[in-house]
C-alpha cells in the first residue's frame, strides 16, 4: 500500500509556449493582465523543477489534508449494478470534503514563494471558496472570495464557513449573478492589485498558465491511483474538469487505459438545460481560454443547468477539449435524474454519501457497467462528499 504522497508532477504533457493544448487554451485577456500571467507562467515553470517545492506540498497534503486518499473496492455497489470490478478513489475524504484543496494548497504555496500577501478567488457552490479560505487561514494570508449574489443566497452555509475562516465574501450583482460573473469580477479585481495579490482559480480553466498548473496540482490523484492499482478504465465527472484531469493525466500516455469523463446532462439536450460543453458545445473563448463552450449562434454564452452546482459551468478546461478532439478521452453525459438515483444507490449500498457532482460518474457506471462486466478493474474518482447536498436531495425527493 502507498505510504507517501508522490512528490512532483507526474510526467505529463506540457502545453506549448503559447499555453496551448493542441488547438485549445492560450491566453485571451485584457492587456493589463498579460504581464501578470506571463510572470506567473515563468515562476511556475521554475518551481516545477524545484524538488523542495513539491516536498513542501507533499508534506502538507499528507499531514494536513490526509493524503494519500484510500482506494476502496465498492463490492456491494458492483453486485447491485452487476458491473465490472469497481474501486472508488476517495477524494471525499480530503480535508474540506473534496479534491479542491489539492489545487488550493499548491497555489497558495506558490503565492507565498512569490511574496504575495493577498489571495483572491471565485466560487460557485462555495466548495472552492471554502478550500481557499482554509489554506489562507493555514498560511496566514488575506483572502477575498467573489461569489454571485444568487449563489450567496443559495449556499448560505458555505458563506458562513468562509467568514468563520476569516475570508471576506464579496457578492457579485452582475449578469446572472452566478459563477461565470464571479470569475469575471475576480479577474477584474486582480488587475487592480496584481503586485500584492495572487488569484487562485478553482479548476483547469482560464488563461495560461492556470489549466496547466491546476492540472499538475490535481495530478496527485492519478499518480496515487497508479501506485495503488493499475486500472483498465478511469471514470470522473467533468465540470471545469479539474478532478477528471487530475485523475486522467497520469494515464493519458497509456492507451490501454480507457478514460471516461461524465458531463451534466441536466434535464436533457432537447430542453437546452444542461452543461454538456463537450457533448453539445462549440469552440469559443471564455475566461481567457479557447475551448468548447455552450453558446448561441451569435457566440453569446448560454445559460446552463445542472442539479449539481459544481458542474454548472458553460465551458470546460482546454486540455479536455484537446483530449476530446483527439479521441483519447471519451465524454458522455447523464441526466439529473440518473445522478439522483446514483446518489441514493451509493448511500444505501456502501454507506458513503457522495457529492451530487461525483454522482454523475457513479450514474454512468450504473448505466454502462453491465455492458462491460469482464472489463475491470475500473477506478472512479469520488471527487467529494455529499453533506452539502443532503437538503437539496430531500427537497427534490419530496422528503423535506
Ligand atoms: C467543484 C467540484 C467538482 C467540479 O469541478 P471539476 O473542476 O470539474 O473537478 C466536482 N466534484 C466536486 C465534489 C466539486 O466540489
Amino acid at each position: 500500500m502507498l505510504s507517501q504522497v508522490p512528490a512532483g508532477p507526474a510526467p505529463l504533457q506540457e502545453p506549448d509556449v503559447r499555453g496551448r493544448f493542441g488547438d485549445f487554451g492560450g491566453r485571451f485577456v485584457p492587456e493589463t493582465l498579460v504581464q501578470a500571467l506571463q510572470e506567473l507562467a515563468e515562476a511556475y515553470a521554475k518551481l516545477r523543477d524545484d524538488a523542495s517545492f513539491w516536498q513542501e506540498l507533499a508534506a502538507l497534503m499528507s499531514s494536513y489534508s490526509g493524503r494519500p486518499t484510500p482506494l476502496y473496492r465498492a463490492q456491494r455497489l458492483q453486485q447491485k449494478v452487476d458491473g465490472p470490478e469497481l474501486w472508488l478513489k476517495r477524494e471525499d475524504l480530503n480535508h474540506t470534503g473534496s479534491h479542491k484543496i489539492n489545487n488550493c494548497l499548491g497555489q497558495a504555496l506558490l503565492a507565498r514563494r512569490l511574496g504575495k500577501t493577498t489571495i483572491l478567488a471565485e466560487t460557485g457552490a462555495g466548495q472552492h471558496g471554502v478550500a481557499t479560505a482554509t489554506v489562507c487561514a493555514l498560511l496566514d494570508m488575506k483572502c477575498r472570495v467573489y461569489m454571485g449574489a444568487e449563489d450567496v443566497r443559495r449556499q448560505a452555509l458555505n458563506v458562513s464557513r468562509m467568514r468563520l475562516l476569516g475570508a471576506e465574501v464579496v457578492p457579485v450583482e452582475s449578469g446572472s449573478r452566478t459563477l461565470k460573473d464571479a470569475t469575471n469580477e475576480a479577474l477584474r479585481a486582480w488587475v487592480g492589485q496584481v503586485d500584492e495579490a495572487h488569484y487562485i482559480l478553482g479548476s483547469v480553466v482560464g488563461p495560461h498558465p492556470y489549466p496547466w498548473m491546476v492540472r499538475d496540482f490535481q495530478s496527485v490523484i492519478g499518480h496515487e491511483i497508479a501506485e495503488q492499482l493499475w486500472p483498465r478504465r478511469v471514470i470522473a465527472c467533468v465540470g471545469g474538469g479539474s478532478n477528471a484531469a487530475g485523475a486522467f493525466a497520469r494515464f493519458v500516455p497509456h492507451p490501454e487505459v480507457k478514460l471516461v469523463g461524465v458531463e451534466a446532462g441536466g434535464h436533457g439536450f432537447a430542453t437546452g438545460q444542461h452543461c454538456a460543453s463537450l457533448g453539445r458545445g462549440k469552440p469559443g473563448v471564455l475566461h481567457g481560454s479557447l475551448t468548447y463552450l455552450l453558446q448561441d449562434d451569435f457566440g453569446q454564452v448560454s445559460d446552463t443547468h445542472s442539479i449539481s452546482a459544481g458542474l454548472d459551468y458553460p465551458g470546460v478546461g482546454p486540455e479536455h477539449s484537446s483530449w476530446a478532439t483527439s479521441g483519447r478521452v471519451e465524454y458522455h453525459s447523464v441526466s439529473d435524474e440518473e445522478a439522483l438515483d446514483a446518489f441514493e444507490l451509493l448511500c444505501r449500498c456502501e454507506g458513503i454519501v457522495p457529492a451530487l457532482e461525483s454522482s454523475h460518474a457513479l450514474a454512468w457506471y450504473a448505466r454502462e457497467g453491465p455492458k462491460h462486466k469482464q472489463d475491470g478493474p475500473w477506478v472512479l474518482c469520488l471527487s467529494g462528499r455529499g453533506d452539502k447536498d443532503v437538503q437539496e436531495v430531500l427537497r427534490l425527493r419530496g422528503l423535506a
